[in-house]
């Protein structure tokens, strides 16, 4: 992913303390023409038009709620650990093939589903597969929980093994398969979706990116799935020791507000720094078809970012507590959602 704070021409610390300040005035004036926050804000205000607008509130949980699932930040430590020792997995390389078949040989007792396509990326072409896991529930909808498994092309000549980016989504969505295998959603159908292609092969742009999004995305637009998707949620970054989700600018407005207040209802506010970054992830192409989404994210990766796209990016920067902390609010998120 790419935050459109990093693309200004404002050093990054002198924007993120702007935007902690003057969220939206500060990211209008560091992006005079470009994708801001403020038109985040004002496009989330029209794609939102297409389905009514539920309120935050709605979603809270009443004593009659069913408890959240209980998800274990350990495990998915363990398969993160174990995860990014198949090594790099950027397009075409080996350890990308081992990524998908270890993915695969986690999800049994899963109904499984290959989206597999070729594509001509701005590096040539490849072949990718975005692997999705079908948990049926009781009521009509899914909620999907989605994360990135590839690594970047760019750095394939580097150990860069993405511990945090790619590995700590893929540890905690399986997490959830071991614990979906057990417990069937009593609610809405629960699909897990790993998605390929998400780094770009040379350089960030709308054109060299989220490949495998953008494909999904169009499918479930054509064969009308999108419309029955009352939520997607986003993992990306969720590993890092020290854990503060954005406010990320693009999600859609009531859906964070579902996040947030989860978070508030688990005395997590402390891991929410609120800082109100515009990013481009694996959410937009769903958000373009209609589908509410959210992205939950940590783009602070050590100071300044600093591990971020680096081969310092290891298990060793990350954390099981992290991983529960993101497990915990989805399952509080998933919870509220079934509220309706
Ligand atoms: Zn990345």
């Amino acid at each position: 992913m790419i935050s459109d704070l990093r693309r200004s021409a404002v050093p990054f610390l002198l924007a993120a303390v702007m935007a902690a300040t003057l969220p939206a005035v500060a990211c209008r004036g560091s992006h005079p023409s470009g994708t801001d926050a403020t038109a985040a804000a004002q496009s989330n205000t029209q794609s939102s038009a297409q389905r009514p607008e539920p309120r935050p509130e709605d979603f809270d949980p009443t004593p009659a709620t069913p408890a959240a699932i209980k998800l274990s930040g350990e495990k998915a430590f363990a398969t993160l650990k174990e995860f990014v020792q198949l090594g790099p997995r950027y397009l075409g390389s080996p350890g990308h093939a081992k990524a998908e078949q270890y993915i695969l040989s986690h999800l049994e007792g899963a109904q499984i589903e290959q989206d597999q396509f070729n594509v001509v990326t701005a590096a040539g072409p490849f072949a990718m597969n975005n692997i999705i896991a079908k948990f049926p529930g009781k009521k009509d909808g899914i909620i999907v929980l989605a994360g990135h498994y590839d690594t970047n092309l760019p750095l394939k000549d580097t150990t860069f093994i993405g511990a945090n980016d790619g590995g700590s989504d893929v540890g905690l969505l399986l997490e959830i398969a071991n614990h979906l295998r057990q417990h069937p959603p009593e609610g809405y159908s629960i699909w897990l979706v790993f998605t390929d292609g998400e780094e770009a092969t040379i350089t960030w742009t709308d054109a060299d990116s989220v490949y495998g999004a953008k494909h999904l995305a169009h499918r479930w637009q054509q064969d009308g799935t999108a419309s029955r998707v009352k939520a997607f949620l986003l993992l990306d970054m969720i590993g890092d020791k020290d854990l503060h989700f954005e406010h990320e600018a693009y999600s859609t407005p009531w859906l964070y507000e579902v996040v947030r207040r989860a978070g508030s209802r688990l005395h997590l506010d402390a891991h929410f720094n609120d800082r109100y970054a515009p990013i481009q992830d694996d959410h937009l192409p769903f958000r373009d078809v209609g589908i509410p989404v959210v992205d939950l994210i940590d783009l602070d990766y050590g100071f300044d970012n600093l591990y971020h796209h680096t081969t310092q990016d290891t298990p060793d920067k990350c954390s099981a507590q992290s991983l529960q902390i993101t497990a915990d609010v989805v399952a509080e998120t998933l919870r509220a959602l079934n509220t309706r």
